[in-house]
């Protein structure tokens, strides 16, 4: 096999056989391949698309490309992952819920891609959480409690880490092809038996129109099939961020909160319960949606999702004081504050821009070995449709990049809106693909 010739085919629109996609496969993770070559490939890729058979070919290459996990002894595991969003902290108040309703979890989880955050970047924001076990110890920890959730650090689809990584800064997220196989690979090496997707849509998402949303649940159905996995996904809205609070520390304090107090935005109250009514599912816990979504709810208000999300993170290593008192995070060293300049409605609040302007302020990676700051992101204090006055607060910014605030500034002035008349919420869960 000649890694130039496969680079020209794919450059030139050609269809790639299934030994040619797994020759690159095994030879980037074994690092064989230069990375020159391995970004001319994935950027080839990105331009001109795979086909059906080219897709399935890549997502098995690359989940055979470490071990792939035996979790039959654990019983039904179901898994979760989301296509990446602005503010998606999702996972750190899905998975507590449902291991709490009995469902074991061991999930795979990826950090920062593009202008979306990521959850193992926002669990190493405390102090002391390894997303590092060994496949031994991953499988011990779900055993002994139930849950445990790892970054890419163990022999799981290691060619997604390294592709994962490189796509990040080459800007090669936006693909069908390249995110089915990366999502797929990693659930098929984790071993759950059935997953349920979370597939954002909008400017801070990777598919920006539903009917591309839609497109790439079929293709992550499909690839699911072939493996027996039972896949559903949702589409969830992505125009504005969701949440509050964009950033690392700053998320996982809005999840703790939400676990803790059972007080979350609307919009990721949405996202959280349905995600977790369509998990209740799977697993075969209850068929009906609208009684899994009130148990969901019941589990958070009863506090036993905040019992279980405090025993899961010690498990793993993380000083809970810092869930028990949030205080104890140091503050970004600097600190501005965005005010209404009129009475009005928040019209909009583009979460790409705001994605951007929090991976600058240093929460984003420019080169694959960049740290990322824990500490930077922004707080908002008002969603769209929001009423606000003149003079009042609309976003905290936090850094300890002083360079990087005055473009902050001028970008997250021209991401959000604000209008005369109170504009039509937008709907935040979009379709159901089962
Ligand atoms: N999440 C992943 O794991 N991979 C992608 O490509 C996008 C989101």
């Amino acid at each position: 096999m000649n890694m130039i010739e496969i680079i020209r085919k794919k450059r030139d629109k050609e269809n790639l056989s299934r030994q040619e996609i797994e020759y690159f496969i095994k030879e980037y993770t074994r690092g064989n391949i230069p990375e020159e070559q391995a970004a001319a490939f994935i950027m080839a890729t990105y331009i001109n698309g795979m086909n059906e058979e080219e897709t399935k070919c890549l997502t098995l290459a690359m989940a055979h490309s470490g071990d792939i996990l035996d979790l039959s002894a654990l019983g039904n595991v179901v898994d979760k992952h989301s296509t990446g969003g602005v503010g998606d902290k999702v996972t750190l108040i899905l998975v507590p819920i449902v291991s709490a309703l009995g469902i074991p979890v061991a999930k795979m989880s990826g950090r920062a891609l593009g202008y979306t955050g990521g959850t193992i970047d926002k669990l190493e924001s405390i102090p002391g959480y390894r997303v590092d076990l060994t496949e031994e110890e991953f499988k011990a920890q779900v055993q002994k409690i139930g849950i445990s959730l790892i970054g890419q650090t163990c022999n799981l689809a290691p060619a997604d880490k390294k592709l994962y990584a490189l796509r990040d800064v080459i800007a090669c997220t936006e693909s069908i092809p390249l995110i089915s196989s990366s999502i797929m690979s990693k659930k098929i090496a984790a071993g759950a038996s059935s997953i349920v997707l979370e597939i954002t849509c909008g400017n801070g998402a990777f598919m920006k129109t539903k009917e591309e949303a839609i497109c790439l649940a079929k293709n992550m159905q499909k690839i699911g099939e072939l493996c027996q996995k039972k896949v559903v996904a949702v589409i969830t809205n992505m125009e504005e961020p969701l949440g509050y609070s964009v950033g690392n520390i700053c998320e996982v304090i809005e999840a703790n909160k939400a676990l803790k107090e059972g007080n979350m935005a609307e919009d990721l109250k949405q996202v959280v319960i349905i995600l977790g009514a369509y998990m209740l599912r799977l697993a075969g816990k209850g068929e009906n949606i609208q009684k899994n979504r009130q148990r969901i709810e019941e589990t958070i208000y009863s506090g036993k999702a905040y019992q279980k999300w405090l025993e899961w993170i010690e498990e793993q290593g993380g000083d809970i004081s810092y869930l028990e008192n949030p205080n104890l995070w140091k503050e970004a060293k600097y600190q501005e504050d965005i005010c209404s300049l009129k009475d009005g409605f928040i019209a909009k609040i583009e979460a790409r821009s705001v994605g951007e302007v929090v991976a600058n302020l240093g929460a984003g990676r420019q080169k694959k070995e960049d740290n990322i700051d824990k500490e930077a992101g922004v707080i908002f204090y008002k969603k769209v449709a929001d009423e606000v006055k003149q003079g009042e607060k609309i976003v905290s910014i936090y850094t300890n990049k002083k360079e990087a605030i005055e473009d902050a500034k001028k970008q997250l002035q021209k991401a959000i809106k604000i209008e005369e008349n109170r504009p039509k919420k937008l709907s935040t869960i979009l379709d159901v693909i089962e």
